[in-house]
């Protein structure tokens, strides 16, 4: 529960951060929330002052806090643009009212925008694929074409960074995820800032990977900020659900505990990073895509969808 008052002017408190034991009035929790993006942003060198960054809009609450705080931050950029990519999966009664909402917001902060949709570029639905039963889950494929179109969209608008808007609960629960997965090495090759270093895609950037989930969800209702709440009816994930639940509950118990799984995730990228072997990437012989196999990933699935 909020202390009654804020820790820094002595306003009403409408939060309290519990791992800090600081609460927050209205006014100073935005300033709170923006000054740990902009934070982020410096620790981690993601922005040059030239970018031309594709953020990836869903339309919900991460989403669209971020566009709202580059927006903010771009001012400071002069040489800098904006480009929100969207990518329509095909969902029936779950994308079309996201999609609406990211359009009015991106009229609303006046930036540019580019929708591609699995139709066009896969020819076929989230929602049809749901219902071929082909034996991995929707989100299996609608994740790897997700990837896909977006970086297939950064491109088409000529951008040099890709930034997405994976919060800090989104991070602590892959990490733990890579290891129950039997793929800790993966958690050293991901991090904030995604860079190939052979050059072969293009940089990812996560600003909001500082920022509990529930503080964006708080920013967004007190910045007036309009959002899809409603789940993606495909989204049965099993193992994130119960992730989730698992570190929510810690915290719950040791407030805290998502930061401390990222900052260990942090030490292990210095200390390993260096040593990671990166597999050599050719063309996919279907798309173009660099990959380290012959067919892309995404290209594997969409055989399977054509079959
Ligand atoms: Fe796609 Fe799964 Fe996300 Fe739904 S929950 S949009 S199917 S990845
Ligand atoms: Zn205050
Ligand atoms: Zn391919």
């Amino acid at each position: 529960m909020a202390a009654a008052t804020c820790s820094y002017c002595s306003g009403q408190a409408v939060y309290l951060r519990e791992h800090e034991g600081v609460s927050f009035c209205s006014g100073c929790f935005r300033e709170a929330v923006e000054e740990r993006f902009r934070k982020t942003v410096i620790k981690y060198h993601m922005l040059e002052f030239d970018d031309h960054i594709a953020v990836a809009v869903s339309g919900g609450k991460d989403s669209l806090t971020l566009l709202r705080l580059l927006v903010k931050l771009e001012g400071r950029f002069p040489r800098s643009r904006l480009t929100a990519v969207c990518v329509d999966e095909g969902i029936e009664g779950y994308r079309s009212e996201a999609l609406e909402l990211a359009g009015a917001a991106c009229a609303k902060l006046g930036v540019k925008r580019l929708v591609v949709s699995y139709r066009e570029l896969f020819g076929a639905t989230t929602d049809e694929i749901a219902k071929m039963k082909l034996g991995q889950t929707p989100c299996s494929y609608c994740g790897v074409f997700r990837r896909k179109a977006i970086n297939k969209a950064a491109e088409m608008v000529g951008a040099t960074k890709i930034a997405t808007g994976h919060n800090l609960d989104d991070e602590a629960q892959t990490v733990l995820l890579n290891m129950m997965h039997g793929d800790p090495l993966r958690i050293v090759r991901s991090g904030p800032v995604l860079k190939d270093p052979r050059g072969k895609f293009l940089p990812r950037i996560k600003p909001l990977c500082d920022i509990p989930e529930k503080e964006i969800v708080l920013y967004a209702y007190l910045t007036g900020i309009e959002f899809q709440s409603v789940a993606c009816p495909h989204g049965h994930e099993a193992l994130r659900n119960d992730v989730r639940s698992f570190l929510n509950q810690m915290e719950l118990k040791h407030p805290g505990s998502k930061f401390t799984l990222l900052r260990s995730a942090e030490k292990l990228r210095a200390s390993m990073g260096r040593d990671i072997q990166l597999s050599e990437l050719h063309a996919c012989v279907k798309c173009g895509d660099p990959t380290p196999h012959e067919l892309c990933e995404a290209c594997v699935m969409l055989e399977a969808v054509a079959a």
